[in-house]
């Protein structure tokens, strides 16, 4: 049995720590706010390389807090990836926009210049890209063109946290970046948890008080905020996981390349990335033209895979009305094809090389 997650080896592996941990947080009895969120952000920010992180509740609220920080709002539009997590778009409506989807390109599966060109409204205020599977988006000529059009660049990072692009950690090139700890994220909490990092001070104070019910002093609510902090035992697991999280991304790029040599010959093509960027794999996505069909004869053979994403986002129910009648054929072909396999830095060779074995057997019987 191969699992796609393996959540307790992690555990087993840092136990001395997590447990450690979480024993400061209960003998302090402080609960929320408190030192461990504090000295989080700033070990995040300087693992990142901003002037300021702000922790949250979850990668979701990381994003909606965002939009409001940057003034976007009702009768604004934000251009996202139709292939991605639901999240990134609900969190546009969530803060009262309009999600504008751009399609993908098939081989890197992330957003391009053409792609939000397309997209691009009269009302749009700014981009969601999103780095996804842990594939950073090839940011330079996006970041220049967001510039020149006068639209803010929010970075959707939930997934790649530790990635890199041109020298610089993904999350800190745009105006904006999110992340979030949900569990099976590369640096996962034991619950919810999100963070934002920002390189202006002044949308950092915004930040600060729109996760505190708007809070400026003790009882001054300046603006309606919401209730957004991380609690002290999540901030003081991820203190104690981050220092491994480089060594962790490492191996999640030796078993992914140990993949890719052993599905050559295959019919099967994988994410590509881009010649600037160091991508961190939370997810190891093939394309499959018989993909359910494959699904299903790893499944008998104990290989535990998934469909991200089975529905592109402009093709969600929940989002019929804001995306009217297009047609993203990249994203809808994806959404067909993608097979995510096993992948955690606690994987074998020996797993990795099962799973490729069974892939050519599969095509060698049809
Ligand atoms: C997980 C995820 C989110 C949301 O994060 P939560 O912490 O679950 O709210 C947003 N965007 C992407 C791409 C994600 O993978």
């Amino acid at each position: 049995m191969v699992p796609l997650l393996d959540l307790r080896a992690q555990y087993r592996q840092l136990q001395n720590e997590v447990d450690a941990a979480v024993h400061r947080v209960l003998e302090s009895s402080e609960f929320i706010g408190g030192r461990e969120s504090e000295c989080l952000e700033r070990e995040l920010a300087g693992y990142l390389g901003v002037t300021d992180v702000v922790t949250v509740n979850s990668g979701t609220d990381a994003l909606v807090l965002s939009l409001k920080a940057l003034g976007v709002g009702s009768g604004d539009e934000v251009i996202v990836p139709s292939f991605t997590f639901f999240a990134t778009a609900a969190a546009v409506s969530l803060a009262g926009a309009t999600p504008k989807f751009a399609d993908c390109a098939p081989d890197s599966y992330n957003v391009d210049i053409s792609a939000l060109q397309k997209a691009k409204g009269q009302h749009t205020k700014a981009v969601i890209v999103v780095h996804l599977f842990g594939e950073p988006v090839d940011l330079s000529p996006i970041q220049k063109w967001c510039t020149e059009h006068g639209l803010w660049l929010i970075e959707d990072a939930a997934q790649a946290i530790g990635a890199r692009y041109a020298d610089q950690s993904v999350g800190s090139v745009g105006d904006i970046g999110a992340f979030s700890f949900y569990p099976t994220k590369n640096l996962g909490a034991f619950g919810d948890g999100g963070a934002i990092a920002c390189r202006d001070p002044a949308i950092a104070r915004c930040l600060r008080q729109l996760r505190n019910h708007g809070r400026a002093g003790r009882y001054e609510h300046q603006v309606i905020g919401c209730n957004s902090r991380l609690d002290e035992i999540q901030a003081a697991i991820l203190r104690a996981k981050l220092p491994f999280l480089d060594t962790w991304n490492e191996r999640r790029r030796r078993l992914a390349a140990r993949y890719q040599r052993g599905l050559q010959g295959t019919v099967c093509r994988w994410q590509t990335a881009n010649v600037q960027a160091t991508p961190v794999y939370h997810q190891f996505v093939i394309r499959h033209p018989q993909r359910d069909a494959l699904q299903a004869f790893l499944t008998t053979h104990g290989i535990a895979t998934a469909v991200f994403y089975s529905i592109p986002c402009h093709l969600q129910p929940a989002l019929a009305e804001s995306h009217g009648e297009v047609s993203l054929q990249h994203a809808e072909r994806l959404s067909e094809e993608v097979l995510a396999l096993p992948i955690y830095p606690e994987l074998t060779e020996e797993a990795v090389d099962h799973v490729t074995g069974l892939v050519h057997l599969f095509e060698q019987q049809r």
